[in-house]
């Protein structure tokens, strides 16, 4: 690799307490029910200390945190008292830069306006709402905690509270949802303006309760057609609206995209604490047990072991492919002048190959014309057939809505490779 400054910055935080598992979600979590008891604070405080001790465990680089991170779960069930732990801990620990990004996902129906105030005391200045759809029976259907009027209420708190940097999570592609429905869904939410908005594709996991009653076929599941179309109509809505569409999923007002999470498509390393989390440090990839008692008995061994695990370094194959997939997901693409400084002329060359047929198609003006973009060091978008040396392509994009639509594809070919 170059001499790039691979020292972790970032922090992703796994809460994993949840009201209810959602129909569609296969997510690390713990189930704690509408009323939370006193028992169930107790499992929270036992949680909460064994993230404090694996953070404590953690190697250090010196270099303070610029992102964190709270995902779940459902962070915002965890009592503010909590969370100030664990910033207090990562803070004393690691150091947080005082322009650090402290994002949090928040659940509607589970905060309160003080609650929101204290998240601001803490530092943490990006919130993002789970709000999945703005259609009362969709949110039935796929099993939220909360209901239309929580969203309302919660969007409300969010702008008393003054947090102005929020994103909203929407999903497309689920049962019984007509392109009707999505698109109320985004003018909804656009109308709202927030400063970031994530649009998901519903992804059927076998192990979930649409995966096990969706199997097979005739199911109010959109078809193919339909879902690609609530992709471009998305990019459409949105565009329009003025956010710009960062990543495959992600659409930002200018200044507001998520930076812990371009540290992920930018294949940068990242710490992960909590069970199920995943972290990147010192080009190893790790990902915790995936229950709690799992979990605890993994931060034993490591305080047993003074922090040491034994587990695999990437190879160069896995950062190849890593930055290949990663960074595709990403309007501005990939650096093939990166990939080639870091890896050599015969990587780039094989990349070429790989993507040789969509020229070729694209030659033929087949479907596959103009997924993917090579840009010039100028900025300048540079045909294939126009090129004279690989040198002379800086970076590698998909194109937008169409390279998007068809990277599983794209990547199944550069996967093949490595
Ligand atoms: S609230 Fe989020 S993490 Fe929890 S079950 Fe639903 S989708 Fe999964």
């Amino acid at each position: 690799m170059s001499g790039r400054d691979d020292r972790p910055t970032s922090a992703y935080v796994h809460i994993p307490f949840c009201r209810r598992r959602c129909y569609y979600c296969d997510f690390p979590i713990t189930v704690v029910g509408d009323r939370p008891g006193s028992g169930i604070f107790d499992w929270m405080a036992e949680y909460v200390r064994a993230i404090c001790q694996e953070i404590n465990t953690a190697p250090q680089f010196g270099a303070p945190l610029k992102t964190i991170f709270f995902g779940g779960g459902t962070p915002s069930l965890l009592p503010v008292a909590e969370l100030a732990q664990i910033i207090a801990t990562l803070n004393r620990y690691f150091g947080i830069d005082r322009n650090a990004e402290i994002s949090i996902e928040i659940d509607p129906g589970t905060f309160d306006l003080k609650q929101l105030k204290d998240y601001r005391s803490l530092g943490i200045n990006r919130v993002s709402l789970g709000v999945q759809s703005f259609d009362e029976e969709l949110l039935k259907i796929c099993g939220r905690s909360h209901s239309l009027n929580d969203i309302f209420v919660a969007i409300d708190l969010i702008n008393k509270a003054n947090i102005t940097n929020f994103s909203l999570d929407l999903i497309s592609g689920l049962p019984h949802q007509s392109l009707e429905i999505w698109q109320d869904s985004l003018n909804r939410a656009t109308a709202f303006g927030p400063k970031h908005i994530s649009c998901y594709d519903l992804v059927l996991e076998p192990v979930t309760a649409f995966g096990r009653k969706y199997r097979g076929e005739n199911t109010p599941l959109p078809a193919d057609k339909i879902a690609a179309k609530m992709y471009r109509t998305a990019r459409e809505i949105l565009e329009n609206a003025g956010y710009e569409h960062y990543e495959i999923s992600n659409y930002a007002k200018t200044g507001f995209q998520c930076a812990h999470n371009r540290v992920y498509w930018e294949n940068k390393s990242y710490y992960g604490f909590g069970m199920g989390a995943a972290s990147y440090v010192d080009r190893q990839r790790l990902t915790r047990p995936r229950t709690r008692k799992e979990y605890y008995l993994w931060v034993e061994n490591l305080i047993a072991n003074n922090g040491a695990i034994d587990y695999p370094h990437d190879t160069e194959n896995d950062l190849i492919l890593d930055t290949l997939m990663l960074g595709l997901r990403l309007a501005d693409g990939v650096s093939l002048s990166e990939i080639h400084s870091n890896f050599g002329k015969a990587v780039l060359e094989r990349i070429w190959s790989c993507l040789q047929k969509y020229w070729d198609l694209a030659e033929q003006g087949k479907e596959a014309r103009d997924l993917i973009i090579l840009i010039d060091k100028d900025g300048k978008a540079i045909a294939p057939q126009n090129l004279k040396n690989l040198l002379e392509v800086e970076r590698l994009r998909l194109s937008d809505p169409e390279g998007f639509l068809f990277s599983n594809i794209i990547l199944t070919d550069l996967f093949a490779l490595f």
